[in-house]
Parts: C-alpha cells; structure tokens; sequence
C-alpha cells in the first residue's frame, strides 16, 4: 500500500459532546485528554467543584 493515510482519533467531549480531532500537542497525553478545549477542561472543573 503506496498510500500513508493519516489516520487521526476523534473523541467526543466530555462537557460539550462535540467531537474532536487528535492534535500534535496532545501526542503524549492523548489518553487522558477528555475535553476539546480548556474552556470545557475547566467548565467540567467549575462544575465538578460546585458545593453551593
Ligand atoms: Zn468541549
């Protein structure tokens, strides 16, 4: 097979359930990457920490 297709990982947010694409920065840690963005990183944080 000539063809090298780059075959990149989706995961669905855990915070907003879009799906997103494996990113380069995320190369070493992408099994721990739950959220697409740090915005919904520290949504689900704020969340998670509520205690009112
Ligand atoms: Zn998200």
């Amino acid at each position: 097979m000539p063809h090298k297709k780059l075959h990149l990982a989706t995961k669905d947010c855990r915070v907003c359930g879009r799906a997103f694409a494996w990113r380069k920065k995320w190369e070493r840690d992408w099994n721990k990457v739950l959220y697409c963005s740090q915005r919904c990183r520290k949504a689900s944080k704020q969340t998670f920490e509520q205690s009112t």
